[in-house]
C-alpha cells in the first residue's frame, strides 16, 4: 500500500463529490481537525445515493465467491449502529433520532422466492451463510407470512436474517451534511471538477446549481471566472460512477451500472407495508422492497449498463412493479409517488477501490450496490490513510489493514505499471 503521510501536512483536504462517500469522509476529516471542503452538486437526481434502496444487508446480498464483500460488509454491519448515533447527535438530535427522524431500521430482512429455483437459490446461500456462522432460519411461505401478513400466497419460501438493517438513504445524506458543516466542512455547490490530481483539483463553473457555502478561507486557488484550481495537502475523489471521468487511472476501473427504483406509499385503506425489508427471487429475477416511515417503501432495482443513460424505462417499471407484486399483492393499491433511475459505482471485482491512486490524491469510489453499507468502513479506511486516530464508532473487531489491501487500487496494476480488468470481471 503506498502512503499519503509523504505530502506536506497542513491538513487542507478537498472532497469530490456530496454523495454519501464524499460527505461522510468530509464529516470524520472535519471532526479530526481537518479543513474540509466538499465540492459538487447536492445529492439528487441521478446521484446513486439519491435514489438508493438503503438495504445495509452483507448477509441477503451475500453470494458465494463473494468472500471479501461479505468480509468488507460485516465489518461495516458492525459499525453501523454506532456510526447512525454519532451523525444523528452530531446533525443535532438525539442518538437515536437525526432532527428529520429515524436513519435506522432494524427490523432485520427477509428472503423470499416462489418457484423450485428460487428455493434451491435459497438453500444454496443458506448453506453458504451457516457454513460461515450466519444466524439464518428457512422458512416455509406459511412461516413467512406469520412474520410479514402482506406476503401473498405465491411466497412458498424463506430465509429470516435477523441481523440486517436499513437507512433512510435521503435523511442521512441529509443528516451527513448537517454533522460535517457542524463540524466546519464547507460545501461549495458552485464548481464541478474536471480533473483530480495529488493535492489538485481542476474545476469549472457549474450552471445550475443551488447557493454554495461562502468560499472557504485558507485554499490557494488559482481563477479565470469559469475555472479554478484549488491547491490543498490531500484529495479525496468520491465522485461515484462519475469518478471514471477525472482521473486517467479510473477510466478503466469504474464504470455506471443504472439501476432504477419506484417509491410507492400505501393509500387509506389498503393493507400496511411489511415491516422488515423483502428480498425476493420471482422466477429468478430480483425485486426488493424497502419499507421507509409512514407507509412509504422504496422498489427495485433494475441493473443495467448503458453509459451514463438515466431514463426510466417502461419495461423496468413494469417488471419491478410486477414482481414486487407477487410477492406482496397489496402494492397493487398503493400510490406511485416516484420513479427514478441512479448510477452505481461498479468496480471490475464488486470490492471498491478506496486508496491512493497518487501521492495527496485517495480514491474512494467503486461501492457498486454497497455503498451505504460499506460507508463506515469506507470512513475508517480513509481516516487510517490520512492519519486520522480511529473513528468512535467503529468495530474493534475490523482489520483495517487487511482491508486496504482488499481495497487498495493498485491490485489492478500490473508489474508493468498498467491496470487490467481481468478476465471475466
Ligand atoms: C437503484 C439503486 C439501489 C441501491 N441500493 C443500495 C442499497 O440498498 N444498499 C446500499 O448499500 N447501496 C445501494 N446502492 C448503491 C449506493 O447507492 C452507492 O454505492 C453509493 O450511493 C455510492 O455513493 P457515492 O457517494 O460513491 O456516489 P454518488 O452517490 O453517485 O455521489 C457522487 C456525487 O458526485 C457528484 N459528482 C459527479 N460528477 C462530479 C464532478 N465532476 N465534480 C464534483 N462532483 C461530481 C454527483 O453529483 C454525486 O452527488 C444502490 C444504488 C442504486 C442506483
Amino acid at each position: 500500500m503506498r502512503d499519503v503521510s509523504t505530502v506536506k501536512r497542513t491538513n487542507q483536504l478537498v472532497v469530490v463529490g456530496a454523495g454519501v462517500i464524499g460527505s461522510a469522509v468530509a464529516w470524520h476529516a472535519a471532526t479530526s481537525g481537518w479543513s474540509v471542503v466538499v465540492v459538487g452538486p447536492e445529492p439528487a437526481g441521478t446521484s446513486s445515493s439519491w435514489v438508493a434502496g438503503g438495504m445495509l444487508a452483507p448477509v441477503a446480498e451475500a453470494w458465494p465467491g463473494e468472500e471479501i464483500s461479505l468480509r468488507l460488509g460485516s465489518a461495516s454491519l458492525e459499525s453501523w449502529p454506532a456510526f447512525a448515533s454519532a451523525v444523528s447527535v452530531a446533525a443535532g438530535g438525539t442518538a437515536d433520532r437525526a432532527p428529520g427522524g429515524a436513519l435506522l431500521s432494524a427490523e432485520g430482512g427477509l428472503l423470499v422466492g416462489v418457484d423450485g429455483a428460487d428455493r434451491a437459490d435459497l438453500e444454496r446461500l443458506a448453506r453458504y451463510l451457516a457454513a460461515r456462522g450466519r444466524e439464518v432460519t428457512a422458512l416455509s411461505g406459511r412461516e413467512a407470512r406469520s412474520l410479514e401478513p402482506s406476503l401473498g400466497p405465491a411466497v412458498r419460501h424463506g430465509l429470516h436474517v435477523p441481523g440486517d438493517l436499513a437507512v433512510d438513504n435521503r435523511r442521512l445524506l441529509w443528516a451527513l451534511r448537517a454533522a460535517a458543516r457542524s463540524a466546519g466542512a464547507v460545501f461549495d455547490t458552485g464548481w464541478l471538477a474536471e480533473e483530480a490530481r495529488g493535492g489538485r483539483v481542476l474545476l469549472r463553473r457549474a450552471t445550475r446549481n443551488g447557493p454554495a457555502d461562502p468560499p472557504p478561507p485558507g485554499l490557494p486557488r488559482t481563477e479565470d471566472g469559469e475555472r479554478e484550481t484549488r491547491e490543498c495537502d490531500v484529495v479525496v475523489l468520491a465522485a461515484g460512477a462519475w469518478s471514471s471521468r477525472l482521473h486517467p487511472r479510473l477510466g478503466q476501473l469504474i464504470r455506471p451500472v443504472k439501476g432504477e427504483v419506484v417509491r410507492l406509499a400505501a393509500t387509506p385503506g389498503s393493507l400496511p407495508p411489511p415491516r422488515r425489508t423483502v428480498r425476493g427471487s420471482v422466477r429468478g429475477r430480483t425485486a426488493y422492497l424497502v419499507p421507509r416511515d409512514g407507509g412509504r417503501l422504496v422498489v427495485g432495482a433494475s441493473q443495467r449498463e448503458n453509459g451514463f443513460d438515466t431514463s426510466v424505462t417502461a419495461g423496468a417499471v413494469r417488471e419491478l412493479l410486477t414482481d414486487a407484486g407477487t410477492l406482496v399483492p397489496a402494492l397493487d393499491e398503493y400510490e406511485i409517488t416516484e420513479t427514478i433511475a441512479g448510477l452505481r459505482p461498479g468496480s471490475p471485482d464488486n470490492v471498491p477501490l478506496v486508496g491512493p491512486l497518487e501521492p495527496g490524491l485517495l480514491v474512494a469510489s467503486g461501492h457498486h450496490r454497497n455503498g451505504f453499507l460499506l460507508t463506515p468502513v469506507t470512513v475508517e479506511l480513509v481516516g487510517r490513510l490520512l492519519g486520522l486516530a480511529g473513528a468512535a464508532f467503529t468495530s474493534p473487531s475490523t482489520d483495517t489493514d487487511e482491508l486496504l489491501s482488499a481495497t487498495d487500487p493498485a491490485r489492478f496494476t500490473t508489474p508493468t505499471g498498467t491496470d487490467h480488468v481481468g478476465e471475466g470481471q
